[in-house]
């Protein structure tokens, strides 16, 4: 099970499942094994403090891959800009998504994808993992949706999620739930 004990109801990993299914939740098993690994890339390729650079992105992505997903981010405020979304700059929320990301394999996040069965998705404007399930106007308390958040208590759950990570075999090929 993927559920943590302690302040927040789900762990992190639980949070990015739901963060990817709101903003990237047409994949159906098969889009994300495209989508999430070019997506970490831009990530990689996105410093954590200044801007990107347009150009790069074009050029180790492809210009229309590149371009969708600063239209995506923009759109979910993970990426904000200045004058023009060709140098744009992550917000706090994509700096977590970033942190959280890169500290796992593109196979490690495609399994945390697209996960229904016995799992309660939580989106923006409905939290269902409420002490008491769901309650109407709770948001849910997800560093991916939320642009503030305590940051000490992210990183706690990130340094969770990576021993977690580390305890599990990377190798295994269905590690979203078990089977219990
Ligand atoms: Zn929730």
């Amino acid at each position: 099970m993927t559920r943590m004990i302690g302040t927040s109801a789900k762990a992190l990993d639980d949070y990015f499942t739901d963060w990817e299914g709101y903003v990237f939740g047409f994949g159906y098993g098969t889009g994300e094994h495209h989508v999430i690994p070019a997506l970490r890339r831009f990530l990689e390729l996105t410093p954590e403090a200044e801007a990107y650079r347009f150009e790069v992105l074009e050029r180790e992505l492809g210009a229309a891959v590149a371009w969708l997903f600063i239209n995506i981010l923009a759109g979910d405020d993970i990426i904000e800009y200045g004058t023009s979304a060709r140098y744009a700059w992550l917000t706090s929320k994509g700096k977590r998504l970033r942190k959280f990301m890169l500290s796992k394999s593109a196979d490690d996040l495609i399994a945390l994808t697209g996960r229904y069965e016995d799992y309660d998705v939580c989106y923006p404007d409905a939290c269902n993992c409420g002490p008491n399930g769901y309650q109407k106007g709770r948001l849910c308390q997800n560093p991916f949706f939320l642009e503030k958040f305590d940051e000490d208590s992210f990183e706690a759950s990130l340094r969770a999620s990576i021993e977690v990570g580390a305890k599990a075999p990377s190798d295994e090929s269905h590690p979203v739930e078990d089977s219990a």
